[in-house]
């Protein structure tokens, strides 16, 4: 694959940094074990897994990592609502212990509970029975029920051919199983992050559908409320995608992460430690926590 290294030196840009995954405590298909050890054969050389409002993977997945000697950051994907819609921010570097960080995601998960009996009911009014049990059966974590959950099984029952099909014709906005919900406020998620003594990283930033206003909007409050990076360099963003957040990135004084969203080898486009290097005007976010990268690897 890409010419990044996977050992350390003297140039952060060059080393291979994965700073976004999921597991089955998510919406993965893979063990936190299966996970580090994909991370690691790609040679990855600093990883953080990123599950959706839950950090149980990450004490399995450190002791991996060490084993591998993989550099593991304990991360967190933590949803937010902003203008109406969904934004993800990442933390990096935090304690899953911090108290409330802890009891901020278990309020979140609490809501997806909700959110998930609603879908399965919007979805039995469309005259599809049954998806909220069988969204259940596919969610490794049974605490944690995703979109993902809902996809797999409408796949495996044959409703749409690919779980891409499924988002497309049930379960984006304004499809008949999609059920809106207020997750986290920006400032709460922040809050949560630095209390637990992490970077906070704005998701896949191209992915959201704002306007320039409210793009604008998104970056700046992110910025007066202590974020410090976005993702420029993802699964989600094409090529162009990567010029265009590397400049917003240095225009708003943002450090840059690069992270795969890495959750199947049969349903992700983009494999685990294999995207391309950062830009070369971006400063990578590894380099703002390197006191834990040599602490953890
Ligand atoms: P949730 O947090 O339950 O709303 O689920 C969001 C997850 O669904 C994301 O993290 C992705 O993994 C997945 N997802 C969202 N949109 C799509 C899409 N268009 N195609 C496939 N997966 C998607
Ligand atoms: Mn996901
Ligand atoms: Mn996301
Ligand atoms: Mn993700």
């Amino acid at each position: 694959m890409s010419r990044l290294i996977n050992s350390h030196t003297f140039d952060p840009q060059r080393i291979n940094a994965d700073l976004h995954s999921h597991t089955v405590a998510s919406d993965g298909t893979l063990t936190a074990v299966e996970l580090v050890q994909r991370a690691a054969n790609n040679g990855v050389a600093h990883l953080a897994i990123t599950d959706h409002d839950d950090t149980s993977s990450l004490a399995q997945a450190r002791v991996e990592a060490a084993k591998h000697g993989v550099g593991f950051v304990n991360g967190v994907e933590i949803s937010v609502t902003f203008c109406d819609k969904t934004v993800h921010i990442v933390g990096l570097g935090i304690d899953p212990d911090a108290p409330e960080l802890r009891d901020g995601l278990a309020r979140i998960r609490a809501g997806r509970d909700t959110r998930a009996l609603a879908m399965g009911t919007a979805l039995e009014a469309h005259g599809i029975g049954g998806a909220f049990e069988g969204a259940l059966h596919y969610a490794g974590n049974p605490k944690l029920v995703s979109r993902t959950h809902f996809a797999r099984h409408l796949v495996a029952t044959g409703v749409c051919d690919t779980t891409q099909d499924v988002f497309q014709r049930y379960l984006v906005e304004g499809k008949p199983g999609y059920v809106p919900h207020d997750w986290a406020s920006l400032s709460s998620a922040l809050h949560w992050i630095h209390s637990a003594g992490g970077v906070a990283v704005i998701a896949h930033p191209g992915r959201y559908r704002f306007n320039t206003t409210q793009r604008w909007a998104l970056l700046s409050e992110f910025k007066d409320l202590g974020g410090q990076a976005i993702e420029v360099v993802t699964g989600s963003h094409t090529v162009a995608q990567y010029s265009e957040y590397a400049k917003l990135a240095v225009e708003f004084g943002f450090a840059a992460s690069r992270g795969s969203d890495f959750h199947s080898p049969t349903e992700s486009r983009v494999d685990i430690g294999t995207l391309p290097e950062l830009p070369s005007i971006c400063e990578p976010v590894w380099a703002r926590f390197r006191h834990l990268l040599s602490m953890q690897s």
